[in-house]
Formats: structure tokens, sequence, C-alpha cells
């Protein structure tokens, strides 16, 4: 790694709030953290007199932070392909493929299902993931294969193993166990793009007795939050209604699961209270379109949440490795499902532009997916000459219509170039699908 890198000659985009655009711009990273970005001049005003650092010719194209994907299921990838028995409501989607696959999955099947998705994400310019796993066949040591494969490429990870009792007292015991074991190793390891969330699946597989075990686990391990699914489907509510409670989140909340450094991912079936303990508590709602019209679970009502106060993010739920296709998908979504295409069109930019940012950079305690000095040095290089003039009023309209159209040139993380000439050095895609299809095969034959 080069300690130094100059991304020259691009119009940059800075995101954040408020964001900028600077048409002849650059941005300097040193050891790995942004030192300067502005006009080019000023920015190669900053380089010390000796210094000489690694130029990358943006050739006039757009330059961005890099990408943040807010809820992603790396473990997601072996089912691409597999034809599950019919599935008429979501429950019987988690029992007909979700869960048939988490249970069967191999350390190796894990290993390769990470890779894959992970070099994916860095090609669509996503630099930040904050990943849920689950791999009942081999719970043990998992998060650490996701961990290792997800940083061999160099991406930043959050990760989190989804605690659950579908498969009994033990399985659960030993998915508290994952969480702990990783989320204590973390220091140890020591790297600054690595984090960790304790993970749960959702209330309805959770019973009071392992929810309290989860908080207490994570209290002792001193884990910051929890990395749950809400509310996702009406089958959720309903578990809950039948304990007691208002819905998902309200049982939630009344375990101790909920706060500033907890993610709740989709938060479709949530009541006007329930919305406002989600904002009350500072939880870190994230909406995902795609997956939701998959499931044909609802469309999450983003307005009304941010009308609440919350914090809403974006993911992809395994559906995509592209999250500019899920900011995508939610104008669509909402539009289609009012049909008033007036909708959810600055929701969506604020959601990739300013609150994953924010989102991750509380996860990871540092400035994340925003170009600005001192956060971490992630820049993207599209291949997006716009055709049409792009300033700070029009960016959402770029960021939609433009850039999905384009690819990534270059892709850094942390000072590091991951992405050359729109492919990973030395990743090679023929050599890790034969490995992966025989697996795959044989993960299908188990399920
Ligand atoms: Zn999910």
């Amino acid at each position: 790694m080069c300690a130094t890198l100059l991304i020259d000659n691009g119009i940059v985009l800075t995101f954040g709030d408020p964001g900028r655009v600077v048409p002849d711009g650059a941005v300097l990273v040193r050891d790995g953290v942004v030192a300067a970005v502005g006009p080019r001049e000023e920015v190669r005003s900053r380089l010390e007199p000796t210094e000489t650092p690694e130029v990358v010719d943006a050739r006039g194209a757009v330059v961005t932070p890099g990408l943040v994907n807010a809820h992603m299921h790396l473990y997601s990838t072996f089912a691409c392909g597999y034809a599950p028995a019919p599935s008429h409501n979501f429950k019987e989607i988690l029992e007909n493929l979700w869960w048939p696959l988490d249970r069967a999955l191999t350390l190796d099947d894990v290993r390769l299902s990470a890779l894959v998705p992970a070099a994916r994400c860095l090609l669509a310019g996503v630099t930040t993931l904050v990943d849920h796993h689950a791999s009942y066949g081999a719970t043990h040591g998992s998060l650490d294969v996701v961990a290792d494969a997800v940083r061999s490429l160099g991406l930043r990870a959050c990760l989190a193993y989804e605690v659950s009792d579908r498969w009994g007292e033990q399985a659960a015991s030993e998915a508290i166990a994952e969480n702990e074991s990783f989320l204590a190793g973390l220091s140890a390891r020591g790297d600054p793009d690595l984090a960790g969330l304790f993970g749960l699946h959702a209330s309805f597989t959770l019973s009071d007795r392992t929810l309290q075990r989860c908080v207490q686990a994570a209290r002792r391990v001193g884990s910051p939050g929890f990395h749950v699914h809400c509310a996702e489907d009406l089958a959720d509510v309903e578990d809950a209604r039948g304990r007691g409670f208002a819905g998902a989140v309200d049982r939630l909340h009344a375990a101790g699961i909920l706060g500033p450094k907890t993610v709740a991912a989709h938060c479709i079936h949530v009541t006007g209270a329930e919305a406002a303990t989600l904002a009350e508590t500072g939880t870190l709602v994230v909406t995902n379109p795609q997956s939701n019209m998959n499931n044909a679970v609802g469309v999450a009502d983003v307005a009304g949440l941010l009308e609440a106060g919350c914090v809403v993010g974006i993911g992809s739920d395994g559906m995509t490795a592209d999250i500019l296709d899920e900011v995508r998908a939610a104008v669509f979504t909402r539009r289609q499902e009012t049909r008033d295409p007036t909708r959810m069109f600055a929701e969506a930019v604020r959601m990739i532009t300013v609150t994953n940012p924010s989102l991750a950079s509380h996860l990871f305690g540092r400035t994340l997916g925003v170009l600005r000095e001192g956060a971490a040095g992630d820049v993207v290089v599209w291949d997006y000459h716009p055709p049409t003039p792009l300033h700070e009023a029009n960016v959402g309209g770029h960021v939609v219509f433009g850039l999905p159209a384009s690819r990534p040139r270059t892709v850094v993380c942390s000072g590091r170039v991951v992405v050359r000439d729109g492919a990973l050095p030395g990743f090679d895609w023929e050599a890790v699908a034969r490995e992966a299809r025989p697996l795959a095969q044989a993960l299908w034959e188990r399920m």
C-alpha cells in the first residue's frame, strides 16, 4: 500500500450533510485517512515537498466516497438457483429455503459464500458492510471465517451471528457463544475496519429466556448493540401480540434490545407508538426494499418513520451487492404502492449519502462514507462522465439515475486500492466459481 494516494482530476461528490460538489477536484489520502478534499491545486498544495503520491487520474469522471450497505447476508450466496418447495408466505420462505440452507452450511461454504458477494460489493463501490450471519451447520468459528474472507479483499465489515431458538436450545447456546467469542476477539485483531454487533434473528424465533441470555451475554462482552430483524412480516407482530406486546418493536424494547447502536432491519409493521419508541431509543432502522418486494411482506413507511424522528438507513438484505440498486428500489416501490410519483426521492438520496455514512461511522467509531478531512480513506472513481450539469442542487438525480448505469473503475478502502481498472487484482472469479459449484450442489442435497 502506498502511504499517499492522490485521486486527481474528478468531479468530487463529498456526500454528508451538507454535501459538496467540487467540479475540478481531487482527494488526498494519507496513511489510510482523507488528508484533503477540494479543488485540485488546493489539494496538491497539501502534499509535503518530499512526498510522491500514487496518482489515480479520474479523467474528469465522478468521484464519491465508498458506499455503505447497512444490512446484508453474505451467507445467502448458495441460494441462487436452488428451487425450494412452493412457499406461500414469509414463514414458509424461511422454513423451505433460508433455515434449511443455514443449517446445512459448512465453514468452507461460509468462506466462499462470503467471498463472492464481498467481491461484488467492492466492484459496486461498497466499502462498508453491516452483515448478519447464520450458519447453524457450522456455528463455531464462522464469524472469523467471514471476517477473514472479507478482510482478505479489503472490505470493511461489521459482523453478527443471528441467535434463534429455531433449531433448539443447544444451537441457540452455540450461537450466543459465537457472538461472544467473536466480539471478545475483536480487540486482539486490532483491525479498525472490523466491528461487531450481537446478532439476533427476530422476536418471533426468540423465547424470553433466550432474549435475556443474549442481553446478559452482550453486556458481558461489552457489545455496543444488537443487529436484529424487526417487524419484517405480520407473523413477527402477531407472535409479539400473542405474548402481550403491541408488536415486535414493543417486545424488543421491553427486552432491552433497542438503542443507539442497535440495527433493526425492515420495521415495516410498526404502530405510531412503536415508531416513537424507535426514535426515542435512537435505534438504527434499516429498510430493505428489494427483499420486501421479493418476500411480498409490505412496504416500509420510510417517510412516516423519518417524521417520527427515526434514523433510517438502507440495506440490501442479501438481494444484491449493489446498494445503488436498492436506492432505486426504495424510490420505485413506494411510488408504485402509493401511485404517487412525488414520493421517496429525497428520502432515498439522503439514506445513501447522509444516513448510511453516519450510521456506519457510529458503529465503527470513526468517520466513514464521506469525503472529509479525517474520514477513512474510502474513495470510488466511477466510470461516469455526467452528460448533464451536476451541482449541489441536483446530486440526487445523478445518484439515482446516473451512477447506477456506470461501474466503479477504482475503489479505495482505508487507503488501499482494492479495485483497479474495474477489477479486483488477484481475484480469480473462475477459480472461485469452480470451487463453489460442487460445494453448493452438495449443500442443496443436504437441505
Ligand atoms: Zn435480513
